[in-house]
C-alpha cells in the first residue's frame, strides 16, 4: 500500500477543521439541539413512493408556492436548501468573503467560510449581547464584506439585536447582509421579513428545523429575485429529496398545530427562565428562542453530572463563560431537567 499522508494533502484551510461533532450521547432527555419537543404525526402523500425510482422537483415546485402563501413572498424570491446550513453554504460558494459576523454566534459562519477558504471578521457582541455597532461598522468600512450573517434571535445567546444597529448594517453595507431568523417563530419581533421589498442587500434565512422537522433538512432563502438567481447557481440540482418535499408540503397544512406547540414552548420557556433564576449559582440570559444560556459554576462539571442525571444540554463554556444551553422541552422534560440540575449543582 502507497504511504500517503491526506493531511498533507488536503487544502491548507481545511487541515485546521474538525468533523462535526456526530456522537450521540444517550440520555433520556435531550435538550442539546434546539430542536422541538413536539413530533407531528404526517403521512405524506403516498404517491411520492411510488414514483420514488425518479429524481425529486429539483425546483421544489410546489412546496415553494406553500411557502410563498405562508409568508406572502414570491416563489422567485424563495430559494430551498437542505437545511439552512446549506443555504450557507451556497451563500458562501457563489459571493465569497470576507465574511462578518459576530461573535459568540452559530458556528457554522466561521467552519463553512474556513472550509471554503474565505476570510472570517469576527467581531465580539457588547456586554449586553448586542451588536457592537461601532465595532461593525469600523469593521464593514475597512474590510468590505460580501456577506454579513446576523443570527436574530442569536445563538447560543437567545436575544434579538437591534434592529435599529441591523438597520444601521443593512444601510452602510455593500454586501449581503443575512437575517438568520431560524429562531424567529419563538420572538415577540416580527423580524426582517416585511423590509425585505425595501432593502436589496437583505436576505433571510428560515428553517423549519426548529418548529418540528429537523429530521427533514428543509431550510430557506427569502430574498431579492436576482440575489436568489446567483446563489441557485450553485445550488446541487437534487439538493432537497423527494420525502422531504413531500413531507414539509404536509407540514404547511399543519399551521395552526405548528403555531399552538410555539405557544406552549415559549410559555414553558418563561417558567423555565424563572426556575433558573431562583436556583443559586445560577442565571439564566432572558432569551427569545427556544432555548436559554445559562450560568453556572464549574459548568463542565455541571454538564457531565447532568448527563448522569439523565438530561443532555450543550456545553457553551468555551464560547461563553461558564454557561450552559438548554433546549426548552415538553412540560414533563423541563421538570426532569430542573430536578437533574437542582441534583447537579
Ligand atoms: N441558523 C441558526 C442560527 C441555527 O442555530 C441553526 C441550527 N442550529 C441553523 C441556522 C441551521 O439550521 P438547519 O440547517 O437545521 O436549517
Amino acid at each position: 500500500m502507497k504511504d500517503i499522508d491526506f493531511l498533507k494533502l488536503v487544502k491548507s484551510n481545511i487541515r485546521s477543521l474538525r468533523p462535526y461533532e456526530t456522537k450521540e450521547i444517550p440520555c433520556r432527555v435531550k435538550l442539546d439541539a434546539n430542536e422541538s419537543p413536539y413530533c407531528i404525526d404526517i403521512t405524506p402523500d403516498k404517491k411520492i413512493l411510488q414514483r420514488i425510482n425518479r429524481y425529486p422537483d429539483p425546483e421544489a415546485v410546489k412546496l415553494k408556492k406553500a411557502i410563498s402563501m405562508a409568508l406572502k413572498v414570491n416563489s422567485a424570491n424563495i430559494l430551498l436548501g437542505n437545511g439552512s446550513d446549506e443555504l450557507i453554504y451556497y451563500l458562501i460558494t457563489a459571493f465569497g468573503g470576507p465574511v462578518l459576523y459576530p461573535i459568540p454566534t452559530f458556528s457554522m459562519y466561521g467552519i463553512i467560510s474556513q472550509a471554503l477558504g474565505e476570510k472570517n471578521i469576527e467581531i465580539p457582541l457588547n456586554e449586553d449581547f448586542d451588536l457592537d455597532i461601532d465595532n461593525m461598522l469600523a469593521a464593514i468600512k475597512k474590510y468590505n464584506p460580501k456577506l454579513i450573517f446576523l443570527s436574530s434571535p442569536n445563538n447560543p445567546t437567545g436575544n434579538c439585536f437591534s434592529a435599529e444597529r441591523i438597520l444601521k448594517i443593512i444601510e452602510t453595507s455593500k454586501g449581503i447582509v443575512i437575517a438568520d431568523e431560524a429562531y424567529q417563530p419563538f420572538s415577540s419581533d416580527k423580524g426582517f421579513l416585511p423590509l425585505l421589498k425595501d432593502y436589496r442587500n437583505l436576505a433571510i434565512l428560515r428553517t423549519l428545523s426548529k418548529i418540528g422537522f429537523a429530521g427533514l433538512r428543509v431550510g430557506f432563502l427569502l430574498a431579492d429575485k436576482d440575489l436568489i438567481n446567483e446563489v441557485n447557481k450553485v445550488r446541487l440540482p437534487f439538493n432537497l429529496n423527494a420525502l422531504s418535499q413531500a413531507v414539509a408540503l404536509e407540514a404547511f397544512k399543519n399551521k395552526r398545530l405548528i403555531e399552538s406547540q410555539i405557544k406552549n414552548i415559549t410559555s414553558e420557556r418563561e417558567r423555565l427562565f424563572e426556575e433558573l433564576s431562583r436556583i443559586n449559582n445560577v442565571s439564566p440570559y432572558p432569551s427569545e428562542a427556544n432555548f436559554i444560556l445559562f450560568k453556572t459554576k464549574n459548568a463542565d462539571i455541571v454538564f457531565k453530572k447532568l448527563i448522569k442525571n439523565g438530561v443532555l444540554v450543550r456545553n457553551l463554556s468555551s464560547v461563553v463563560k461558564d454557561s450552559l444551553r438548554v433546549t426548552i422541552g415538553t412540560h414533563g422534560e423541563n421538570n426532569f431537567f430542573i430536578k437533574a440540575l437542582k441534583k447537579s449543582i
